[in-house]
């Protein structure tokens, strides 16, 4: 027995020794606070019959904390400021990308391990030169300025992005010399446009990974929700899963950023359920990385925090009771949704009536059907449809289901909460308690420089 013992405490001192960080895999669920994670779990459990959780992979991991995200100008932070601090260990203004307060370029961690011989992938389920994506490239005052940042894309040298594609492709308008995918091209990069597609250029020098539908004509913006399936567009995890064999056709060691973008796209609809499979699908791509893990696991660090909560979710608004299983009869995400009401009024030559409006919310909530409908909410959804507007229609709709799904919603926009965070692998030890999101790099740096104090 004692042998036994030794052996191990043996085998675990060489595999400390050995254990050197050569794969970090760095998540960022846009928008995910803790209760987002918990509702996804808990809804799923609920589905099965019974109260408790159906534990995500992020929870499962080895090592857990928690981040505060307040930026340099306030207490809640944008994405731009949050992604900044995620991204380079620096706090900045809220807008502001890869700059300090007082205007400094600053460096990201993506930067610094690409000038240490590293590939580097940046994907995304939002456009490839939004706030989380650009912070780990970009440096303007302004993170709308999406042209100077997709064209900072372009220039990059990164190996891999995926996504949706550019916000504003054309830039100067009529001046097709500054095409961003033009650039891009010029730059050595290949533009694919669907899954299938990027097999065939794994072994391409550069790779951009968009969907069919992002041209050089239309402004992109997301890969669609997952809970509206939108067959020809490639998923989070079909992303994730063409950047590891890419990026380990090249390298012998790489990092990957990976943001579920649209869980925070969700949360400032108040939309539940389609902010539950937004943190599903990020789940999803995870497994892609854990999978990794395993056949790595002295040479991996996989990390997922959020950049901030949105919405200031909360699990239960009025008693002691809990309902999210009525989530499961809705059947869009409240965007589409909208889109359902707009193509009713385009589609009726006279102003369409009650019954068929009350007929969108039957199809795709389940209203009077599986959900019951008392005086209250009648007389809301009535109130909606005098509007005529397909926005307000479809938003109360999402509202009623949430509130009768026990969700609370304090805000719009994004809360000051802290972010969970989990981290398994080489060094995962360091990120957990609380800490600052403004530390996190600090601390990958730290367990680069000093491998040997890195533990798995
Ligand atoms: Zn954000």
């Amino acid at each position: 027995m004692k042998r036994i013992i030794l052996f191990i405490i043996a085998a675990v001192i060489t595999l400390s020794a050995s254990a050197k960080l050569k794969y970090i895999f760095y998540f960022i669920g846009d928008g995910m606070g803790p209760n987002q994670v918990l509702a996804a779990e808990m809804y799923r459990a609920e589905m099965e019959g019974r109260i408790g959780r159906v534990p995500t992979l992020m929870s499962q991991f080895t090592v857990s904390g928690e981040l505060s995200t307040f930026s340099a100008s306030n207490g809640i932070t944008d994405s731009s400021a949050a992604g900044t601090a995620l991204a380079t260990g620096t706090k900045t203004n809220n807008g502001t990308l890869g700059l300090s307060a007082t205007g400094d370029t600053l460096s990201s961690i993506a930067e610094y391990l690409q000038s240490q011989g590293w590939g580097i992938g940046i994907m995304t389920s939002v456009a490839i030169d939004h706030a989380t994506p650009g912070a780990f490239y970009g440096n303007d005052i302004k993170r709308s300025h999406y042209y100077a940042i997709g064209k900072q894309l372009t220039q990059t040298e990164f190996d891999f992005f995926g996504g949706a594609g550019f916000h504003h492709p054309q830039g100067k308008k009529d001046d097709k010399a500054h095409n961003l995918y033009d650039l891009a091209e010029q730059a050595g990069y290949t533009i694919v446009r669907s899954y299938d597609e990027a097999q065939r250029h794994l072994n391409d020098r550069r790779l951009i990974m968009i969907q069919p539908g992002d041209s050089a004509k239309v402004h992109s913006d997301n890969i669609g929700y997952a809970i509206d399936h939108i067959a020809s567009n490639s998923t989070l995890k079909q992303i994730v899963q063409t950047s590891i064999p890419f990026l380990m056709n090249k390298y012998d060691r790489f990092f990957m950023m990976v943001e579920g973008g649209m869980i925070d796209y969700a949360c400032h609809s108040n939309d539940g359920r389609t902010a539950i499979e937004e943190v599903w699908a990020m789940d999803e791509a995870l497994q892609e990385a854990y999978n990794f893990y395993l056949q790595h696991p002295n040479e991996t660090l996989i990390l997922v925090t959020a950049d901030h909560e949105t919405g200031g979710m909360a699990l239960g608004n009025s008693d002691y009771t809990l309902n999210l299983q009525v989530l499961q009869h809705q059947q869009c995400s409240q965007s589409v949704l909208t889109e359902r009401f707009q193509q009713l009024y385009q589609d009726s030559t006279l102003t369409p009536s009650w019954e068929q409006v009350s007929q969108v919310w039957k199809d795709n909530l389940g209203f009077w059907n599986a959900v019951s409908i008392n005086a209250d909410e009648e007389s809301q959804l009535r109130e909606a449809y005098n509007t005529q507007d397909a926005e307000k229609m479809a938003a109360t709709g999402v509202e009623i289901l949430n509130r009768q799904a026990k969700l609370g919603w304090t805000s719009h926009a994004h809360t000051a909460h802290a972010v969970p965070l989990f981290a398994i692998g080489v060094g995962a030890e360091l990120l957990g308690g609380w800490h600052d999101n403004s530390e996190v790099v600090p601390l990958i740096r730290q367990c680069l420089a000093k491998p040997k104090k890195c533990r798995r």
